[in-house]
């Protein structure tokens, strides 16, 4: 395959760009090779600078649940853009998006717009201390939350991909807050708050770990951290950016019948364009600014357009028998991909929760951060640059998670089991 452009453009992007990107992992460091560029797409399909086309498994990393340019969310979005881009001034669509987030997350009685996931987790957190008068947060090893000061303290995908286990410029004064355990291990995280008792704001969790590839919370480990939140009065933060309307209407709270006291969400909510929103329970969320003391804004919060095709996609997803559209899909393809990997002879732990799946170059399941084995990773950029060659694109690391959208065909499907046979005999 041609990658002539994509390579022109990238020596050109470095010159003005660091690194050539806007968020590292766009980057392709972890596995080997330089990044196509993207010029457009279209429903499962991505096109790259050079006009050659790809099957898209990473859906803007979660956002294009529909597959890419939905005719609805364009009209929506243009819709909009014409009656004016920003206003900085409440309108209607805002409590519209609000209501259908409120209707589907029953916990979540108030909802505030922001414009990125990581703006969510941070307002979330401050919350969560206003409220409680407490400093430390426990957050687990391998979830990603956004690169807030707090949150980047052995956060998983793109720092693990790069072996940077916290970064340069968090000061030490605010990372000593951040009590980190080991995800799926409730006994961990129980002793590490018995050590800071009366101490603990907030327990920020993904409730499907995306950010390590895809791991499922063990049976009881959602359920313990509630009982453990309520028994010491520590805010409950359950972190559905990319879980949230993706592995069920609901999200992963709908699927497992556990509740967090504050929820984030990003990606799909914002059908592709930049959204996060935080929200809980009424008596947490007064503590906000203007109602409440902790101070919180955002000059292009609840922007129309990014409202409009939140609400577009929502309504969409909203529709009778969707997400068993995409579990069929994703359940097809999982069940292709370890049959190719059993006939290549390639030890792999398929890992999946409806329309988020991850491939691990290891026979062994994967429960948590350091059961990922240390040489799955180079395994896993052989096996990407392959399918990229044959036209598939997966997130470029181990430790992300590919999306299933409802555009994705069963003959899409199929190209791909037959690339990944092709991958896997390679290895
Ligand atoms: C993507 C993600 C974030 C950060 O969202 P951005 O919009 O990239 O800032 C936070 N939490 C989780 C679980 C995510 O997957």
């Amino acid at each position: 395959m041609n990658h002539q452009q994509s390579e022109k453009l990238f020596a050109e992007a470095r010159k003005t760009i660091p690194g050539g990107v806007n968020s590292p992992v766009r980057a392709f460091k972890s596995v080997g090779c330089n990044p196509i560029f993207i010029s457009r797409a279209q429903g499962p399909y991505i096109y790259d600078a050079d006009d050659n086309q790809y099957v898209d498994y990473v859906g803007s990393w979660g956002p294009m649940i529909l597959g890419h340019c939905h005719p609805k969310v364009v009209e929506a979005i243009q819709q909009a853009a014409a009656g004016g881009a920003s206003f900085g001034a409440p309108t209607e669509k805002e409590i519209v998006l609000a209501e259908m987030v409120c209707e589907a997350y029953p916990n979540i009685e108030k909802v505030r717009m922001v414009s990125s996931g990581t703006e969510a987790t941070m307002s979330a957190i401050r919350l969560a201390r206003g409220y409680t008068g407490r400093d430390k947060i426990l957050k687990f090893d391998g979830c990603y939350h956004g690169h807030a000061y707090s949150l980047l303290v052995k956060a998983g995908s793109g720092l693990a991909t790069f072996g940077v286990p916290t970064s340069p410029g968090v000061p030490a004064d605010f990372a000593k807050h951040t009590l980190t355990a080991i995800y799926n291990d409730l006994e961990d995280a129980k002793a590490i708050i018995a050590a800071n008792k009366g101490e603990v704001a907030c327990i920020i969790l993904e409730p499907i770990a995306g950010n390590m590839g895809c791991v499922a919370p063990r049976d009881g480990f959602l359920e313990g951290l509630r009982t453990l939140c309520d028994a010491e009065g520590i805010v409950l933060i359950i972190d559905e950016v990319m879980t949230g309307f993706r592995v069920a209407y609901g999200g992963a709270q709908e699927r497992f019948g556990v509740r967090g006291d504050l929820v984030t969400l990003g990606k799909i909510i914002g059908g592709g364009l930049p959204v996060g929103a935080f929200g809980g329970k009424q008596e947490i969320m007064d503590y906000l600014s203007p109602d409440g003391g902790v101070y919180q804004a955002g000059t292009l919060s609840g922007n129309p357009l990014a409202m409009s095709a939140g609400i577009t996609t929502l309504n969409l997803l909203k529709q009778d028998g969707f997400y068993d559209i995409i579990e069929e899909k994703s359940a097809y393809l999982s069940k292709g991909l370890s049959e190719a990997a059993a006939n290549a002879g390639v030890p792999t732990s398929l890992q999946r929760v409806g329309g988020m799946f991850c491939t691990y170059f290891q026979a062994e399941e994967v429960f948590n951060f350091s059961d990922v084995k240390p040489e799955t990773p180079e395994i896993f950029s052989r096996f990407f640059r392959s399918m990229l060659d044959s036209g598939i694109n997966l997130a470029p690391s181990q430790y992300e998670s590919g999306f299933m959208s409802a555009a994705h065909s069963t003959e899409d499907l199929d190209k791909t089991i037959e690339a990944a046979g092709k991958a896997f005999r390679s290895l």
